[in-house]
């Protein structure tokens, strides 16, 4: 069973990458893995007040807001143009109260609900019309294939499933603004047993501008993409007779998730890279009772070709990515250790994204960066060196000092950021980090 994908228009099952039988973090885990907990994310932690809670770090990051100049300003990426591109391409997740997923939404809007409930009007097992489904009896591979294709139909890029591993589960979940722990194990049946994992890719031209308000704004579109995915296809499963739940980066950790599924492998960026975008892709997912058949995990020499490509590393502005070899150790509170990675520094991560920010006399925003999903050899275009490039990391491991080598001649990225700027990296034009 294979993950489903639609790039450009064109919809197909996934040939030609290799599938493997187990997710390779499985020979990574040096100690065991504590459930992670939501309000540890730098999102939760740090996000712009009210919403964040960790006021030491809080301390440490609204003093550095806009450092880098009103937005919008009068350079390439900040313009006015460019900021209202960011603030339309957010609009669908702003509009609907979904943000980055459930229980994100501010104070004022709280009691509307949003498309990523559970239940009430907006949530999945209300139809709308005066039907109540019957439950259709499928058997799991056939019922993966019709689910499959409906995440297509919705919008999905790539969509594969897998059997629901609690540890994935937070514990707790977190409300960004009431500061309240939310106690999912308690709330998620354990009938839930199915995730639908998807994938909506970012566009490769605006990713292209990272680490500008442009850049931002197609981070935004994949956030009002992911709060139309995700509902829509609980809504569709729900039709179908089953239960489901719509989450966006709520709920469960995506990424391990979307490795479980076969999406793609975990990179030194600490995101997904998948193998038709890169890591330039939103996740969401859908959890279910409706009985599914996993796809299966891959490889495609991601961990391999990260041991010798640091280009994520050397262009972050924050200095955030780690270099040399993995750990199992934490960076920050906000890590999770025991996971042998390439765990990032989220904390100077954040720090950048406040410097990249804007403040007014009516309140402040951080705009988020994106160079490490833009910078990363994996993200190109869809054609046909990419496919070329993409065979010989699979399957040509000792060629992967030289593909390096090729990808930073011939991909230079547009702005120079990070220790790229001191050591002279190629860029079109310099961009202050
Ligand atoms: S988003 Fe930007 S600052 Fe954060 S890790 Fe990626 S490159 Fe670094
Ligand atoms: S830029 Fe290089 S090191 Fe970073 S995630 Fe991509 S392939 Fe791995």
């Amino acid at each position: 069973m294979s993950v489903a994908v639609s790039v450009n228009g064109r919809r197909y099952r996934r040939r030609g990458i290799r599938e493997v039988d187990r997710p390779l973090y499985l020979d990574d885990i040096v100690t065991p893995l504590e459930r992670y907990s939501e309000k540890m994310t730098p999102l939760s932690r740090g996000y712009v007040p009210p919403g964040g809670w960790d006021d030491r770090f809080l301390e440490t990051l609204v003093p550095l807001m806009g450092q880098r100049g009103p937005v919008p300003r009068d350079e390439p990426g900040y313009t006015q143009v460019d900021l209202a591109l960011r603030v339309a391409g957010f609009h669908g997740a702003m509009a609907t109260n979904c943000h980055t997923g459930n229980w994100t939404r501010p104070r004022l809007t709280e009691r509307l609900g949003c498309l990523y409930d559970w239940e009430g009007p907006w949530g999945p097992s209300f139809v709308g019309l005066p039907w109540t489904p019957d439950r259709l009896e499928l058997d799991p591979d056939e019922a993966s294939e019709i689910v499959k294709e409906a995440a297509l139909f919705l919008g999905a890029n790539l969509v594969g499933i897998a059997r629901l591993d609690r540890r994935w589960v937070y514990r707790p979940g977190w409300h960004r603004y009431e500061h309240e722990e939310i106690d999912l194990d308690a709330m998620l049946p354990p009938s839930m047993q199915w995730a639908v994992v998807m994938a909506v890719a970012t566009p490769y031209e605006y990713v292209s501008h990272a680490p500008t308000a442009r850049a931002s704004a197609a981070a935004g579109l994949g956030y009002s993409k992911m709060a139309h995915l995700a509902p829509s296809l609980a809504k569709f499963i729900a039709c179908l007779g089953y239960k489901a739940i719509a989450c966006g980066n709520d709920t469960a950790l995506s990424i391990p998730l979307a490795v479980d599924a076969g999406l793609g492998q975990l990179g030194r960026n600490g995101l997904l890279v998948t193998p038709e975008f890169g890591p330039r892709v939103r996740l969401c997912k859908v959890l279910t009772d409706l009985p599914l058949e996993p796809t299966r995990p891959v490889d495609f020499g991601v961990t391999e070709y990260c041991r010798v490509c640091v280009k994520c590393a050397e262009y972050c502005p924050a200095q955030a990515i780690l270099y040399g070899g993995p750990t199992h150790e934490a960076r920050t509170p906000s890590t999770n250790p025991g996971l042998r990675k390439w765990p990032i520094d989220g904390e100077a991560c954040f720090r950048f994204w406040y410097r990249n920010g804007a403040k007014t006399e009516r309140g402040m925003y951080h705009i988020d960066c994106y160079q490490c999903v833009n910078v990363c050899p994996f993200n190109k275009p869809p054609g046909f060196f990419h496919e070329v490039g993409k065979w010989m990391v699979s399957r040509v491991r000792f060629l992967d000092p030289l593909l390096h080598r090729i990808d930073e001649a011939f991909y230079p990225p547009r702005y120079r950021t990070g220790a790229s700027r001191r050591g002279g990296r190629p860029g079109r034009s310099p961009a202050r980090a």
